[in-house]
């Protein structure tokens, strides 16, 4: 199979050492800055839509169809690639879908922050009220058939770019990374849809750096699907490495009230890191992923050298927060 990769982002991003935070946390703490891609306000959705939208424009797509949360922002990421390439963008949303029970806790509202951009750059946002996912996959499924119904050629991604071609973009980071010069014992990053830990973990087995996965959703049961993402990427690759569910170390002790809820550890990281290193992390991702930092930190449990890899996210601080 081959692997098609178009250039959309300004890479390497920065890497550099976290120094104030480094002296008051105690460890050696580095930050990897994908919030930085240049591209669209940055994020890690950037480094998977290299090779999913070469792989879309080789089966001549000519609307992308995704789904997510309104406050995506991979659909912010995606809306500027397929802006790039002159292809439609169709995404159906929930302001917090949820996989079991409906959560409670504050939460972001579908308003400002990355629906503003999405409008600019063109996104066909499909807005529904809160359901599963389940529920959102199938409301999806009909946007499909009815760009085909019309005629389009319909190249459908699923939620985050979580595929084994997305994640060849963070396989790739991985390589990035090693090229900048610095060995690390441990990255921790946040994690949702997992084709950005699979692809680290993947392109950093070589340099025997451990991958920490910070959950942003949940469902323990996704470490499952993350495996089938590595699996599926390793194909791409040429990589004889069968990466099983044991191989993910994802920690669910930062998730708070589920995917979408805002919890008081993240507000205070996000205030934390913006305070030490006047860096702006976000409410769903990253500032749970940076809670874990501190916690970790603080506990002793980060030896040697750690990266914090920033995945962007930054657009989320402008949405208005209820409940
Ligand atoms: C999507 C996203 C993540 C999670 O990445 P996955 O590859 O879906 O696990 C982390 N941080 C931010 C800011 C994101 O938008």
């Amino acid at each position: 199979m081959r692997l098609d990769r178009l250039s959309l982002l300004q890479l390497p991003t920065p890497l550099h050492r976290l120094e104030r935070a480094s002296a008051d946390l105690g460890i050696d703490l580095w930050i990897k800055r994908d919030d930085l891609t240049g591209f669209a306000l940055g994020g890690n959705k950037g480094r998977k839509l290299e090779f999913l939208m070469a792989d879309a424009i080789s089966k001549k797509a000519t609307v992308v169809v995704t789904c997510g949360s309104t406050q995506s922002n991979f659909v912010r990421q995606l809306g500027a690639a397929c802006a790039v390439l002159g292809i439609r963008c169709v995404a159906a949303v929930m302001d917090t879908p949820y996989e079991h029970g409906i959560p409670s806790g504050p939460r972001l509202v579908g308003e400002n922050g990355n629906v503003v951009l999405d409008e600019i750059l063109g996104v066909e946002l499909h807005r529904f009220p809160d359901g599963t996912w389940d529920s959102l996959f199938a409301l999806t499924e009909e946007l499909e058939r009815e760009c085909e119904g019309k005629c389009e050629t319909v190249y459908r991604i699923p939620v985050g770019g979580s595929s084994g071609v997305g994640a060849a973009g963070f396989f790739y980071a991985a390589m990035e990374l090693q090229a900048q010069g610095v060995d690390f014992d441990q990255i921790v990053v946040a994690s949702s849809s997992g084709s950005t830990q699979s692809g680290l973990l993947l392109g950093m087995m070589r340099a025997n750096t451990r991958v920490i996965g910070i959950a942003c959703d949940d469902e323990p049961e996704i470490a499952a699907d993350y495996a089938v993402v590595a699996r599926e990427l390793a194909a791409l690759v040429g990589l004889d490495r069968k990466l099983d569910v044991d191989d993910f170390d994802v920690r669910f002790d930062w998730v708070g009230g589920g995917y979408g809820i805002v919890s008081q550890a993240s507000t205070d990281a996000i205030r934390y890191l913006a305070r030490t290193e006047g860096v702006f992390l976000d409410p769903i991702y990253t500032g749970k992923a940076f809670a874990a930092v501190i916690d970790l930190a603080r506990a002793g449990l980060l030896p040697g050298r750690t990266l914090f890899w920033h995945t962007g996210g930054s657009p989320a601080l402008f949405a208005p927060i209820v409940g």
